[in-house]
């Protein structure tokens, strides 16, 4: 085994977190504008037009559109409190284990909480839970 895949994570320095936040803040700034734009985009004459001409396909479009921003709005939520992790002095460490988190993964997510140990048991627990409900919906059917 390499040196290398031993090595400590390790913490952003001042001058790194005010960059962090400078990127946080321009990526907030960007999602919103995107929401805005799509929400100034949904014409009420257009859905009127597509009322007469397919209901299902508008249904389906519609969802599909709330499930975008949906995901927008989680994402703005997830900066912001990366932001006020930073201002709070806590962005360098895990909100689960405390241990650091790490400049290079910091940088790579900027809004992530979690160390990657943390991350990957979240992700393998969410798996389960996802695999659980397919089989639940299959019995289902
Ligand atoms: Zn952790």
């Amino acid at each position: 085994m390499a040196v290398n895949d031993t090595l400590e994570p390790i913490e952003l320095t001042e001058g790194e977190l005010h960059q962090q936040r400078l990127v946080l803040l321009d990526k907030r700034e960007r999602i919103a504008g995107l929401m805005r734009s799509a929400e100034q985009n949904s014409d009420p004459d257009e859905l009127r037009v597509a009322d007469e001409m397919d209901l299902s396909s508008v249904g389906y479009d519609q969802a599909f559109e709330y499930r975008l921003r949906d995901r927008d709005a989680t994402l703005i939520k997830k900066i912001e409190k990366a932001i006020r992790r930073i201002d709070a002095g806590e962005y360098n460490y895990c909100e689960e284990c405390e241990s650091i988190i790490g400049a290079q993964r910091l940088i790579a997510r900027p809004e992530t909480d979690l160390c990657i140990q943390c991350k990957e048991k979240q992700e393998h627990v969410e798996k389960m839970y996802e695999k659980r409900r397919q089989r639940m919906t299959s019995f289902e059917a």
